[in-house]
């Protein structure tokens, strides 16, 4: 028979600390949430490698008694609530009483409190679980709690981390959302000994968000402030056009706490449906008030999600609040900032340095047969302007397809490389639907082919060739583009520089949080250089441009570059149709779009013939 035994609380905890304590982010978020349980209005946190060899969160809070430091490390120990009733009023961010005691388990812990009335403080030391000493110490009024070796116990967790870039991101993005819920509070950041944000006592979430976000951020923000049937709507929301690549610029909070509401999140993006383009996302930094009994907060220690009692109601009112103030804005629905615009004009590339041919193929290439040389026409003033040397004239050799049909200058790109487009024997283009579609007679019978899936399909291959090849294509700008970035944006644009330039995209710090764009990628409008930017971040923060893993994060570049570099014209010729098809079926994987939809399917003619019971 087994021996049943009780778990000692060590072990206890450390069991707890893997439920609680996923990364060192989540050792941030226990601590700053007690500093501002605690009523501190100035909090300072410090970490090194990513959290793991060190992490410090400082506040000037109310303190401990030495009791109250010993019994805080105690399992179940919380001064918030008594009972489970409390929860339905709960007006902090901590009542479990279990993060203390798990961190102090996985980690050498030290705990430096003073409460303002006393003379001396407290300190306790706490290594792995055990204590190691309870002594007087010299601190200021407020709690210091500095954790070591995070991990060190639990190698197993330690193994799950991943590179220190990545768990500051974490932790920036912490501290980021506690400073956005409150802005009364001043908050320090600082990283391996360099501050990364300090942000004084701000009388406005809108000075917090430029504090934190920059002032270029905050100005495409509208105020909201709604409220109906105990729900209150407050907060910062997107201009309509202004749209990001991810969904990290959509901030929520319930009650001040930050959440992951899948609710909160569709109600916004159905918000912005038809003043965003597919596949964008808005930009928000809101906050719901609610009375605490119709919202769970209980549902996982360490995840962020929250359930409402009643979602339809707090849908509906979110999808409300936030329509009328996109209306009231005057703004017309429908002002992309991406590049998929159909008038999109085209430059032509300078020769990056140091690429003696960059496109081999033109001199060797005779023209392409499908489609008559256009006359090429110079590019509008103010984007010539923007150039540093006289622009050459692109070979007059194009696929009109992949051009509007205003008449602007052609890319460089929009030669294929290889030899001239392939034809498709037996092939007749029968017209357009809708638009997007080309419909083809093929010998087999019937092809519908999405003019789009097919487009970026073609430009990911080509772009993914020319990555192979080196031959990158960029245009320097005689007008550097200036970007702000966030924290994190900083830091993962610093770590990708070399990557980037490789690619095309040259970019160079002039100071904290801010940089320039002096080369972009051919084929980019210098108009949508800092959009392009920070989407290449923005798949940088999902962690799919991962130096370490060149072959992926080039791919992943190219499929958001395919997406960037379509202007599909609105009509299409039968020699434009037929090459972009001929151009399709030379691909390496011609069924797909880059993002996985279908590019094209057939009606066979025997699926024609059962349908018509011939
Ligand atoms: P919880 O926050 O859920 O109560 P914790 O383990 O995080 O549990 O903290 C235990 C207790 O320690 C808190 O209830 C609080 O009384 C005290 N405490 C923790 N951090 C601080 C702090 N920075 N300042 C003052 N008291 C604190
Ligand atoms: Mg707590």
């Amino acid at each position: 028979m087994p021996r049943i035994r009780v778990l000692s609380d060590r072990v206890a905890n450390q069991i707890a600390a893997g439920e609680v304590i996923e990364r060192p982010a989540a050792v941030v978020k226990e601590l700053v949430e007690n500093s501002l349980d605690a009523g501190a209005t100035r909090i300072e946190v410090e970490f090194r490698h990513g959290g793991r060899s060190h992490l410090r969160v400082e506040d000037n809070g109310c303190g401990m008694s030495k009791d109250d430091a010993l019994l805080s490390l105690e399992r179940h120990a919380t001064s918030k609530i008594t009972e489970t009733a409390d929860l339905d009023a709960l007006g902090t961010f901590g009542f479990r009483g279990e993060a203390l005691p798990s961190i102090a388990s996985i980690a050498k812990f030290e705990l430096q409190t003073r409460p303002a009335g006393q003379a001396t403080g407290t300190e306790v030391l706490v290594n792995g679980g055990k204590l190691v000493h309870v002594r007087e110490c010299g601190v200021a009024p407020g709690t210091r709690i500095t954790v070591a070796h995070l991990f060190g116990a639990v190698p197993a967790r330690r193994k799950f981390l991943k590179s220190d870039a990545t768990e500051s991101a974490h932790i920036i993005q912490t501290v980021r959302l506690y400073a956005l819920a409150c802005p009364q509070t001043a908050f320090t950041l600082i990283e391996d000994g360099r501050v990364l944000f300090q942000s004084p006592v701000c009388a406005t979430l809108e000075e917090r968000v430029a504090e934190i976000f920059g002032r270029q951020f905050a100005a495409d923000l509208l105020p909201v402030d709604a409220s109906e049937a105990g729900l209150q709507l407050g907060g910062l929301i997107g201009k309509p056009g202004v749209s990001r690549a991810s969904r990290h610029e959509m901030i929520a909070f319930v009650n001040r706490r930050p959440v992951d509401s899948r609710t909160l999140n569709y109600a916004l993006i159905e918000s912005y449906a038809t003043s965003l383009p597919k596949g964008r996302y808005p930009v928000a930094v809101l906050f719901l008030g609610m009375n605490p009994a119709a919202v769970d907060v209980n549902v996982h220690p360490a995840k962020r999600e929250v359930r409402f009692r009643s979602e339809g109601e707090v849908r509906g009112f979110v999808i409300r609040t936030v329509l009328q103030r996109l209306r009231q804005s005057g703004a017309p629905a429908a002002a992309p900032e991406t590049m998929n615009s159909e008038s999109g004009r085209r430059h032509a590339p300078i020769p990056p340095p140091g690429i003696a041919q960059p496109f081999p193929w033109r001199a060797s290439q005779p023209p392409s047969s499908v489609a008559p040389a256009p006359a090429v026409q110079p590019p509008r003033p103010e984007v010539a302007g923007r150039l540093a040397a006289p622009v050459a004239p692109p070979i007059a050799n194009r696929d009109s397809e992949s051009d509007n049909p205003t008449g602007a200058p052609p890319s460089a790109f929009s030669v294929p490389h290889g030899a001239a487009t392939p034809r498709l024997p037996g092939w007749r283009f029968l017209g357009t639907a809708h638009g997007d579609f080309a419909l083809f007679e093929s010998p087999a019978g019937v092809v519908v082919l999405d003019r789009r899936a097919a487009h970026e399909r073609v430009w990911f291959e080509r772009l993914q060739a020319q990555f192979a090849r080196g031959e990158i294509a960029s245009q320097r700008l005689l007008f550097a583009v200036p970007v702000e970035l966030d924290p994190v944006g900083s830091a993962l644009l610093l770590d990708r520089l070399d990557f980037l330039r490789r690619h095309g995209l040259d970019v160079a710090e002039f100071g904290r949080n801010f940089f320039r764009i002096e080369a972009i990628p051919a084929w980019l409008e210098p108009e949508a250089a800092d959009v392009f930017l920070r989407d290449v971040l923005a798949l940088a923060r999902d962690g799919r441009l991962d130096e370490r893993t060149p072959r992926l994060a080039e791919e992943e570049l190219a499929r958001l570059a395919a997406q960037k570099a379509v202007r599909l014209p609105e009509a299409t010729s039968e020699a434009d149709a037929l090459a972009l098809a001929g151009r399709l079926f030379a691909c390496a994987q011609p069924h797909t779009s880059p993002a996985g939809r279908p590019t094209h399917f057939e009606l066979s003619r025997g699926e024609l013939a059962k349908r018509f019971q011939r």
